[in-house]
């Protein structure tokens, strides 16, 4: 252990401190705090320096894995680099000194530049018209099915209180749709990882308000019948909801708008090379077709409040740094670079997918696009298990993929390398999941014990998910609850 790995509270020193102000000789007379809510007593913080405190904060900070220290091959997830450009113009004086609250009036240059990132979105999409209210993909599906409940409100078709969703669709999906008031039907899946048509034909009636669909899909395949299901959709009255989270693979290529759908959401956090994870700041805009426009929620970058419109989802409009990194990154992308995201993401990923499927067990052999599912590894003999070899990677210095997600299979390890990774580094990760298939079957228990070399070694989870240690006190004496 590495002294600095101390914990900041075994540091500190009484007195000692990382600044000095000089005695303003104010005395504080009067407070507003009720005296039932004032500190009695010592917040009982480390005392400690200034290089303490940053060396602690460094140190911390690299005890964690990031896009910044490595590969991250998180399916469904979009774990693209964040290039740091997006930074320094989200972060520019003009930008941080905003405040929500300013008259529109006073912030037309803002006001241009969300009108302007819509515009570019209703390009890559097809749709006619964002908002870029929602703060997450999550918020965005929410958004997207209050705009589709109020949709078919105001034409008087209240009965329709059915969402379709397919059984491999992101968790997420039929969430939303519950929160939304909307009772959840599933549509399944073929062997082949696409929708069952003849399943759907059976589900649609006049009870439904429409479908959620990610195409290409959870498995990374394109549903190739998209035209028919939108057809069979839209003559039961229903509308198409797009889950547009990792619209990588299609960047260019195809857009949702012209697959027949009349709602989509898009994840700025992954499609758009924003940071995210661990919860962090994200942007979920909604895309709706023309006949649609009047349901956006409010507030609306025309500034107009439309009857119609489905309500206010959140306070302000969106979250503009997040919009702004999405917004340079389209820019300096341009029209024809950003062409080749989708076939670089597909490229990527069909080239992990034939590098393994000796080692790991391939449930669905089509070619796919952005990311693929393996279901455990190829030699089910040795009890190595798909959170073994998840952790394994970690002591090879990769993160783990998406691991027993979709639920269609039992040991599903999902892989998404993404657009920006270079050949060496897919070829550097598919040489250690080799070595850890390897591994599996002579030395099962050192990858059944992985990892070794992390900063937190392999926890308990049921114990940690039913006792939580989350402060440092209980840590060194554990709570008696
Ligand atoms: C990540 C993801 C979501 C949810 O997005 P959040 O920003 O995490 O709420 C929804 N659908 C798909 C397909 C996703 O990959």
């Amino acid at each position: 252990m590495k002294y600095y790995d101390k914990l900041i509270f075994e540091l500190s020193k009484d007195g000692r401190c990382g600044y000095s102000l000089p005695d303003a000789g104010w005395t504080q007379t009067t407070s507003s705090i009720p005296d039932g809510l004032k500190r009695t007593s010592d917040p009982g913080l480390p005392q400690v320096s200034e290089p303490e405190v940053v060396r602690h904060y460094t140190n911390l900070s690299q005890m964690n894995f990031g896009v910044d220290t490595g590969f991250y091959p998180l399916g469904s997830c979009t774990m693209k680099y964040n290039p740091k450009i997006n930074e320094d113009i989200a972060g520019m004086s003009g930008f941080k000194g905003i405040h929500p609250l300013q008259p529109r009036s006073t912030v037309p240059g803002v006001m241009k530049l969300y009108n302007d990132l819509s515009s570019a979105l209703s390009a890559i999409t097809g749709m006619a018209g964002f908002t870029l209210n929602p703060f997450a993909g999550a918020h965005g599906e929410l958004t997207g099915l209050m705009i589709m409940r109020r949709y078919h409100i105001c034409r008087g078709d209240d009965a329709r209180t059915k969402i379709i969703v397919p059984d491999s669709a992101h968790g997420t999906n039929p969430a939303s749709a519950a929160v939304c008031g909307l009772e959840v039907v599933q549509v399944k899946s073929l062997p082949d990882g696409t929708i069952d048509v003849d399943h759907l034909k059976t589900l649609l009636d006049s009870s439904v308000a429409g479908i959620m669909m990610t195409n290409p899909n959870t498995l990374g395949l394109f549903e190739t019948r998209i035209e028919e299901i939108a057809e069979l959709v839209h003559g039961c009255g229903g509308l198409l909801y797009y889950d547009g989270a990792n619209m990588n693979p299609l960047l260019g290529t195809v857009r949702p708008g012209d697959m027949g759908f009349d709602i989509i959401h898009l994840n700025l956090h992954k499609t758009f090379s924003t940071p995210h994870g661990g919860g962090g700041p994200g942007a979920g805009p909604v895309g709706v077709a023309a006949h649609l426009l009047p349901y956006l929620p409010l507030p609306r970058i025309d500034g107009q409040t439309p009857e119609e419109n489905a309500g206010r989802i959140s306070g302000f409009m969106g979250n503009f740094s997040v919009l702004m990194k999405a917004y340079a990154y389209i820019l300096m992308l341009g029209k024809q670079n950003i062409r080749m995201a989708g076939p670089l993401a597909t490229l990527n990923a069909n080239y992990i997918k034939e590098s393994l499927k000796d080692c790991y067990r391939l449930p669905i052999q089509s070619v796919c696009k952005h990311e693929f599912v393996f279901d455990g590894l190829a030699d089910q003999s040795t009890g190595v298990t798909t959170l073994d070899v998840a952790k394994r990677l970690l002591d090879y210095g990769f993160h783990a993929p998406t691991v027993y997600f979709p639920l269609l299979f039992h040991q599903s390890i999902m892989i998404e390398p993404t657009e920006t990774e270079s050949k060496e580094t897919l070829d550097a990760f598919i040489d250690v999941m080799r070595k850890i298939a390897h591994e599996a079957s002579v030395k099962s228990d050192t990858v059944k014990s992985a990892p070794h070399n992390t900063p937190v070694r392999r926890p308990d989870e049921t114990e940690a998910a039913r006792h939580p240690v989350l402060k440092y006190q209980d840590m060194v004496a554990p709570s008696a609850s």
